[in-house]
Formats: structure tokens, sequence, C-alpha cells
């Protein structure tokens, strides 16, 4: 609000922080004073948002309270002793290098602007190549590469932050507390020569690459001799967003390594040829962005194939494979004929939806198995881990546009899994293209594979003659690397830009009134003591902690200290980190002082009457504490943002949540995401836990998570005591969020055989360089989309693979490699594209980009696109593939399942219309769609119906000498309730059980120990255990849905009366609601478009 686009304002270095406030503070309504304007205030300003419209909306509101005026600074209980509030005077003399910012300031391009009314059929858009309008509608919400790629912080601001704090005396900082707690409190100004940082930041994208350094520190190694000199090519979009900032290099001299950056040790594939550079240099600036109006990177790339002296795309090597028993992925690969005809005969049915509607297996719904020779089907990648929309892979573009299906991938790279690890010295990798050696390679012979994504023909490395496993000499092809589709190196030092980085944690917690209210803290502070020696990471981990409301609070934990010191800084406009060695401590050093302040947290502001919230600076504070580092930046908020940059006004207009055009699915600021980008460039990833009642633009606030590669977390209207709901969720997803594993510092590439071509990405991270994502830090609950085309006929290759690449550093401290690789058939038949469609992958990968189409156009846009995208297969599969016009709405078997998952992603939060969800429930909906794994956006979007009262042991599994019932699964339709039963809802990370009004008094008594149906309270979520066999039954069957999860999805049994009732009866997605369709009404409706 106050700054649309305030330049390099996370990014910018000390000095220039001092600039943005005065920016801020000669244009905005904050003034840069001295702590009392806001602290002092009496009338407090109470910023609900909207509240009046929507009786019962929010059930625990805050009243505008009239507080009593504060005086002084001690107005936080319990704390005294602790704290210190460093007064500042106006700063003055901050005029540093104004020539930094020079620079025209980027803009986030309007969305909007993309004129949804230019699309007359959206349809068109989800299908590259058909579309006859530039398709930019349907690429990365993001804007244009050249904004974001100059708000990298230059390297050099960073360092002074992780100095000493008694280097100059500029300006001192008197405690108002206990002198034996005064401190002065130096703001190392960005040109203090503070060259010593304690680990090289080398991660600069904005560093021009040039030549690598040959006589630099061997600290790393050159990689690939040949790699390295690619590399000398410049990336224009770098350098001309580096040079527009006035830096010209890296300062920190002597620490600088031999890599500029991530691309070179994953290695680029063809976009990183020096021809490629030279001859298109608008690649590295927008691939990703607005791929299809681009060449595309294989295409203009001659492969280096003449190495090989072979056809690239000829698979027939008569003679090599058989001599190692390799399983030759020639012409044999097929199951069954070239017609596609695949081991299920049921797969090759055409069914009338019209006739059979219900069509929902009772088991859970099976990924198509790719229709390859059972000897390389077996070693193929988990789909659960890597799958594709289309199993059989249409050879040309022009048969992918026929078909109207999209081509993509659905990745769950970093799921929870042992995996057989690689340590050696040796990693092999194709040397043209970087592929890592996998099971769909060939060999030739004993001593040369040839890479299946670009045909080139390697030497087998020595090293890789000999096979650890079966201690065998001379059987390369029997190594893991060959033997698993899944694979996690052991990266040597070449694969670092820096040594691995420790485990960092930070919190950052809102403590305002509205904070204190909800009563979080004490809930969260519980949890985090609770699971303090459960967080990922070893004797390096370190950890802090900032409080903020209108003032910005830091906590010395420094070694030696009886208790935590307090540090209140209240210039937000001109955040400066006190004494920063001391608020990143020792995990394990700082244990009891860290103990200490968890405990007494909760207490240290109850009685805040600080409305206010600083939001913005007080990231601005956590990114600078980080930088250094890297790690991770957990924060928790409350309520819309008020003071500082970032500040953001309520926009959401209560009585026009239903008009797709009015709704706020942007940003209203970037100052987010130009500070999530800052955060990305130093290895920091801002997780969001939104707990508000209130409207709090989560569009805008999100974009913290989205671009630095963290999660958002949304509790709306939550309240310790007024929703155990939420609380319990909170408490549930925040045991997983703290222990699982974690990734640092990682990279993704994702990598396709040559002909195929990946662009648009979907998840939360940054594009660093044409495809190689930045991911800050990743997580095992993270899923990614990314959309292909078909760039070069595939005529005469049989099989393609797809390798997905992920660098990271574990909390451990090693830097690791986990790949990935998916082998699929090539097919030269409209039907067989159809018989091969996985439709839980489409919709799925359709969901990423109804949601770019929402931001980019509008919601009702992207809800015609997801219609358009039934009615277009459905009628090429009637016009090019059924050879009698039957009457009926005939579709593919494996697609008798589209228009009731697209059905229900109409009704999904994200997009379906009415004024039934808030707007920032729809737009944490649309973050669940880009961030989840396949198989849980799929259970939120079409739950998984049981009866429960009636569970049996028939059919039932036994696992470990558990009995665990199988009910079948239910189609989604009150049809299928009845008042004497009780039915459990899978709904991913909800469980929700609806007890009928007339359940029978078995199943109450036994099962959830009450006498009768008015005895169970209105809100419960758990379930007794008794010692009976329909109580274990039941729970059996409970604990077995949660044990296939990560996650601890929470229980609520719902009576007739429940609060939760609505949102059981919500997921019925067959049934018609006041706006949407029924699943029957939406067949006519397709089936009319279709024989149109
Ligand atoms: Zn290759």
């Amino acid at each position: 609000m106050s700054q649309p686009g305030p330049p390099g304002s996370g990014a910018a270095p000390a000095g220039l922080q001092a600039q943005n406030g005065a920016a801020a503070a000669s244009g905005a309504p904050y003034s840069n004073g001295p702590v009392h304007s806001a602290m002092m205030s009496s009338q407090v300003a109470v910023h609900q948002g909207y509240n009046s419209q929507l009786p019962g909306s929010y059930p625990h509101l805050i009243p505008a309270k009239t507080l009593n005026p504060v005086s002084g600074q001690s107005h936080y209980g319990g704390s005294q002793g602790l704290e210190q509030t460093l007064h500042r005077p106006p700063v003055a003399a901050n005029v540093v290098a104004p020539s930094l910012r020079s620079g025209p300031v980027p803009q986030m391009p309007a969305p909007a602007s993309q004129s949804p009314a230019a699309t007359p059929r959206p349809s068109d858009d989800f299908l590259p190549g058909v579309s006859p309008l530039p398709p930019v509608n349907w690429q990365h919400s993001y804007p244009s590469m050249g904004s974001q790629m100059s708000h990298y912080p230059p390297p050099a601001s960073q360092l002074p932050l992780s100095g000493n704090t008694n280097v100059s005396t500029n300006h001192q900082y008197v405690s108002s507390g206990d002198p034996s707690l005064q401190n002065s409190y130096v703001k190392s100004g960005s040109a203090l020569p503070l060259r010593t940082p304690p680990l090289p930041t080398t991660f600069q994208p904005g560093a021009p690459p040039g030549p690598p350094p040959v006589g630099g520190p061997p600290l790393v190694r050159a990689l690939v001799p040949q790699k390295a000199s690619l590399r000398t090519a410049p990336q224009p979009s770098f350098s001309s967003a580096v040079n527009q900032e006035g830096i010209t290099s890296n300062t920190n001299n002597g620490s600088m390594m031999a890599h500029g950056s991530y691309d070179e040790i994953e290695g680029g594939g063809f976009l990183a040829t020096p021809q490629l550079a030279t001859k298109n240099p608008q690649m590295s600036r927008s691939v990703g962005y607005a791929y299809p109006s681009l060449p595309p990177g294989y295409q203009n790339t001659t492969p280096p194939s003449s190495s090989t002296g072979m056809p690239p795309s000829s698979l027939n090597y008569p003679s090599g494979p058989q001599a190692f028993s390799q399983t030759p992925l020639g012409a044999n690969h097929l199951t069954a004929s070239m017609s596609g005809l695949s081991l299920h005969p049921e797969g090759l049915r055409i069914v009338n939806l019209l006739q059979e509607r219900k069509m929902l297996p009772s088991t859970p719904l099976q990924p198509p198995v790719p229709n390859l020779h059972e000897d390389i089907q077996k070693l193929n990648c988990n789909p659960e881990l890597f799958r594709c929309t289309l199993t059989n892979i249409p050879q040309t573009q022009a048969l992918l546009n026929k078909a109207k299906l999209p081509l993509g991938l659905l990745l769950h790279p970093f799921k929870d899994l042992v995996l057989p690890v690689v340590t050696s010295s040796t990693i092999v990798r194709c040397r043209s293209c970087r592929t890592y050696i996998n099971p769909f390679v060939s060999f030739l012979d004993q001593r040369r594979w040839k890479c299946n994504l670009c045909y080139r023909v390697n030497d087998v490395p020595e090293e890789f003659m000999y096979n650890p496993l079966t201690r065998v000499y001379g059987e390369p092809h029997r190594r893991p690397e060959v033997q698993n589709a899944t694979i996690e190196f052991m990266a040597p030092s070449e694969y670092m830009l820096r040594p691995p980085q420790p485990p960092v944690y930070l919190f950052v917690f809102d403590v305002s009134h509205n904070a204190v209210e909800t009563g979080y803290l004490n809930s969260v502070c519980q949890s985090l003591l609770d699971n303090l020696d459960l967080l990922p990471g070893n004797t390096r981990t370190k950890i802090g902690f900032i409080t903020f409301d209108s003032t910005i609070h830091f906590y010395s934990l420094q070694e030696g200290l009886s208790q935590p010191q307090m540090l209140i800084i209240s210039d937000i406009d001109d955040v400066f980190i006190p004494m920063p060695e001391n608020l990143l401590v020792n995990l394990h050093e700082s244990k009891e002082l860290v103990q200490g302040l968890l405990k007494t947290l909760p207490q240290m502001f109850t009685t805040s009457l600080e409305t206010q919230s600083a939001l913005g600076p007080a990231l601005q504070a956590a990114f600078k504490l980080m930088s250094p580092t890297g790690g991770r930046m957990t924060v928790f908020q409350t309520q819309l943002p008020t003071l500082g940059v970032g500040a953001l006004k309520p926009r959401e207009e209560p009585n026009h949540r239903s008009s797709a055009k009015e709704i706020h699915l942007t940003p209203s600021t970037d100052f987010y995401k130009k500070l999530a980008l800052d955060c990305s460039g130093q290895q920091v990833a801002v997780d969001l836990f939104l707990l508000s009642g209130q409207y709090s633009d989560l569009a805008s606030l999100g974009c913290i998570s989205r671009y630095s590669a963290g999660s958002v977390y949304y509790y709306p209207s939550y309240h310790h005591q007024h929703n155990p709901v939420q609380v319990q969720k909170l408490h549930k997803e925040l045991q997983r969020y703290l222990t699982r594993k974690i990734g640092f510092e990682a990279v993704m590439r994702i990598r396709c055989t040559k002909g195929l071509s990946i662009h648009t990405f979907h998840g939360n991270f940054f594009v660093r360089s044409t495809d190689l994502l930045s991911l800050p830090n990743v997580n095992p609950d993270a899923g990614y989309a990314v959309q292909m085309s078909v760039e070069e006929s595939l005529t005469d290759t049989q099989l393609v693979s797809f390798q997905s690449a992920l660098l990271y550093t574990s909390s451990k401290g090693e830097r690791r490699i986990r790949v990935h690789t998916l082998c699929l058939p090539v097919v030269s038949t409209l039907n067989e594209v159809f018989l091969g469609a996985d439709v839980q992958a489409i919709s799925g990968l359709l969901a990423n980009m109804a949601v770019d189409r929402s931001v980019t156009a509008s919601l009702s846009d992207a809800r015609d696109a997801l219609v358009n995208a039934v009615v277009d297969s459905l009628s090429a599969y009637r016009s090019s593939v059924l050879s009698n016009q039957q009457p009926g709405l005939m579709v593919p078997f494996s697609l008798r399942l589209f228009p009731l998952f697209v059905l229900a992603l109409l009704k999904q939060k994200s997009f379906q219309t009415g004024t039934n969800v808030r707007l920032d429930e729809r737009i944490f909906a649309m973050c669940q769609v880009k961030n989840q794994p396949l198989v849980y956006l799929m259970l939120t979007t079409h739950p998984s119906l049981y009866r429960v009262d009636n569970l049996s042991d028939e059919g039932a599994l036994n696992i470990n000498d558990r009995t665990i019932p199988q009910p079948p699964i239910l189609q989604l339709s009150v049809e299928n309730l009845s008042r004497d039963g009780a039915f459990l809802m899978d709904a991913g990370s909800v469980l929700m059980l609806w007890v009928g009004k007339n359940c029978a008094q078995n199943f109450l008594s036994q099962v959830l120990g009450v006498q009768n149906y008015a005895s169970i309270p209105q809100i419960r979520t758990d379930l007794p255990e008794l010692d009976t066999p329909e109580s274990a039954r039941t729970i059996a069957f409970i604990s077995w849905l949660r044990e296939q999860r990560p996650f601890f999805p929470v229980l609520y049994v719902i009576r007739d009366e429940s609060p939760m009732k609505a949102n059981f009866l919500q997921n019925m997605v067959e049934d018609r609601t006041e706006s949407a369709l029924s699943y029957y009404e939406f067949l006519l409706h397709i089936q009319q478009q279709v024989n149109k």
C-alpha cells in the first residue's frame, strides 16, 4: 500500500534500508520517529478489516477496545529485567550509494492486464500448441523474469550483518532498562569493511559467471572442465540485472568459489551450451515463464551426437545389450501389440457415462501401469514419486494436440523414504546432458553406456566397473545406480558452493494484542518445547527467536547468560540487528536458555495492548539475521500487517465474493515477493502460519513462502478456547512440521529425453536460471508439477525418460542428490494416447493450471477452462477414435472419472463460486493445489467416503496380526448416506465421522461409548478405545488410514447439529448445490457440448 514498489526493499543492504525507510517516512503515513509514536498511541486503531457485514462468519472477532494509554516501554508483563528498548535517533546520514538504486523500479505486471477478453475459448489455453492465441495465460503467474532477477541482494551487503557489533560507533542505543544490561549497539553501515564472512557467500546468481578462477582456493574443485568452460557464456538476465544495480563483482575475494551458481554444479542440459546462449540470449530470461512463444531448448541445439556415430534416436543396437543380459530396451518393450492393448481388457472398454454413472471404484484408484516390458516396468519409478499425465507419450505435438489432454509430470520428490544411498567418488553422468546414469540407459558393451536422454555414448569409469553390492567386477549394469529408478547419492565437494550449511531455525512470532487474544503462543511454545530435541539437525543446529508487534524484539541467548535478554528495536523503518552473533545460537550449547525463553514467552505479552503489526520490518530483520547462513524461517501471523513496509489494507468485499471478477487473487504489493526472492538468494525459506479470524490478505502474504520455497499453513479463526478444532489441527501439524525431514540449500532440475521439452513449473520455488528450481528448503510434504510439450517428433523413439535430480544439504550436514527416473513408451495413435491417460495426474495438472489461470485472468475463465478440458478431450475421442457415433457420452475407460474429478475441482474451495468461501480460504486452497503432492490434492478434491457402522472382517487386510477392515468407497452423494448409519470421510488432512440421527445403538455404545445420540458432544475429535470388536475395527481402520500419510489427520465426530456438518456435506460432489450442477447435470452438459 504505502510503497507499491519500493526498489530493493528487502534486498537492500543496511544503507539501502535506511534510505528505504526515509522514503517511507516522507510519503507514507508511518513516521520514522522514536518508539513512542506507535507504542504510546492510546486510541488504538483496531485494524479489524471488515467485521460488521459478516454475522457469524468470524466467531471470535475481537471487539474494538478502548485501551488505556501505555506508559513507557515496560508494558509487557512478566519480562522485567529482561528487556531493553533500543532508542535510536532518526538516522540522517543514511544516504548511501544512491546509484545502487538508480535503475528503473521493477514492477509486478498486473496479471489482469493479460486480458481474458482476448481468449474466446479458454479451453484452448490448456493445451500448448493448439491455441491460436498467445498461450501466456496458462503460464506460471510469475511476472517476467526481468523484474525478478533484479532483486538479488548484492553479496557484499549481507556480510556486515554477520559481523560483530563493536566495530564502530556510528550510533548509540541506550537501554532504558537495568543499567547493567545497557549496551551500545552499532549499526554496521554498508561501508564498513567487514569482509570476513564465516561462510563464503557465493550463491549470488547475480555474480557474473566469469571464467572459473583457476588458482582459487581448493574448497571446490572445478567440475568437469568442459562444463566450466561452457559457463563462461554470459547469462544476460543476471548480468544485466547486476549491472543495473552497479555491482560489478563479488567482493569477498579469497573465498570466491569456483562455481558461480548451482546451475554449474547441477549442470545444465542442452540449454547450457554456449551455442544456445549466444544464439538466443532471450532464453535464460524467459524460459519457464512464457515458454511456448520461445524457441524450445532442445530444438535449437544440435545434439552432440557426432561422437556416437549413430543416429541420435536409434535405439536398435542388436549386439551390445545381450552380452550383459540387460533387458533390451528396443522393440520388445511393449507388452502387447502396437495397438496399445494393455493387460487389462477392462481398460479397453468404452463407457457410456450417462448409463454407467457409478464408475467410482470401491477401492482406491490406482495409477495406470505404463505399457512396458515387465523387466523395464519393474525398475520404473514409483508413481507416488513421479508420474506423467499420459503414460503413453504421443510421438508428435500434433498428436498431443489432437488428444486435447495436457502433458505434464507430477512429482513428490522428497517424500519420506528409505533409499539406497550410493557413496562413491564418481557419480556417473552423461558428459553431454548431465543425466545421471539410471536403469533405462543401455550398455553397448562393458565400457560404454548410451544416455537415454540425449543418446550420447559415454565411457564407463573404471570405478563403476566394480559392484559394491555383489562385489563383482565387470558388471556395471548391476550397480545400484542402474537397478534403482530412485536413488540417493552422497555428493562430493564438486556439488557444493560452500561448506554445507548448518541447520538454522528462526521463529518469528506475532505478539500483538490480537495474537495474544488467540492464545496461540502458549500452544506453539509448548509444542516447540516438546519437540526441541526432535528438530532435525546435529551439533551445529542453530536456533533463534524474534517477536514483534509495532516494534521488533530480539532475544539474546548467549551462552553464560542466566536468562534470555530481550532487545527491542523500535525503529521499524530502518531495521538493524543488534548483537547478531547472540541471536542465532547453537541449540545444544544454549538449550537451557532456549527452553527458558519458550517457557516465559507466552506470559511476556499477556498484558500487551499493542494492536499494530509490523510484519514486514520483522521479516526484514529475520532475513538479515539469517542471510549469512540460510535456513528456515517460521513466521506466525494473526492479522493484517499494518505498520512499516509490507503494510496491507483490507480489500475483501464480502458482498462481492461470488463475483469472479472482483476478487483479489493477486498480491496488492510486491514487497513479500521481493523479500522472498532475497531470501531465496540467501538460502532462506519462509514458512507462514496464518492464524487469523479476519481477512489478512493471504494473496500478498503468501508470496513470502511461495517464492522462497516455503509452505503456508492457515488456521482461520484460531482461538485457544473457542475453536478447539483448529487448536488440535495446529498442534498436530506443528508436530509434523517441526520433526519432519528437511533439506537445505537445495536445487532441483528435471531433464527429459531429447524431443520433449519442459516448460511451466508449478509449486513453491523460484526458477533460478532457465529450468533450475531454487529451493532454499525442501520438505517431504511438498509436491510439484510441470507442463511439457513435444518439440521434436519422437517417431524413431520407442521409450522416453524423465529424470529429476534434487541436490540438497541434509540436516546432518551431508550434501546429497536424490534422483528419480521415469520411463514411458511412445505411441503413434490417438487411441493409445487415450488408453494411457492417467486421470488423477491430468486432474492434478489441470488444477495447477487453473490456479494460474484464476490469477492471471479470472476465476470464471479458469472454471471455463476446466470444463472445456473435459469437453475438448471427449470431443476429440468421439470424433477421432470412435468409429460409430453412438448416442450417450462415450469415454475411454481411462477417463471414466475425468468429468467427476473436474466437477469436484469446480466445487473445490479454490474454484467454487458462491459466497461461501472467504477470500483467504480460497487463496489458501489455491496454495494447497500448487504445493500438495497429487495424492493429497486428489483426496482434498474428491474425498473417500466409507460406511463404518457395519465394519466387518470380510476382505480385511492382515498386517502384523492386525485385522484392518476395508469398507468399500462410496460415491459422494447424500443418496449413499442414511440416518441409521455412520460414515467416515477421508479428505486427506481431515477425517470426518458423520453419525446419523438414528444410528444404531450398537455403534453409539460400542464405538463412540455414549448412551444415546444426544450424548455425542458437539465437538469431538477422538474415539474411545473400548474393549469391543466394533471399537477395535473402527480404530484399526482409522489408524490404518492415518498410517498411509506422514501427517496426522484430525478426526472430527460430527452430528447433525455440529458446526462441521456443513463441511461434510460440502464434499458431496455429486449432489446439486445452490450454485453448482449435480454430477448427472454436469454429464448432460458435457454431452451437449461434445455432440455440438
Ligand atoms: Zn545425455
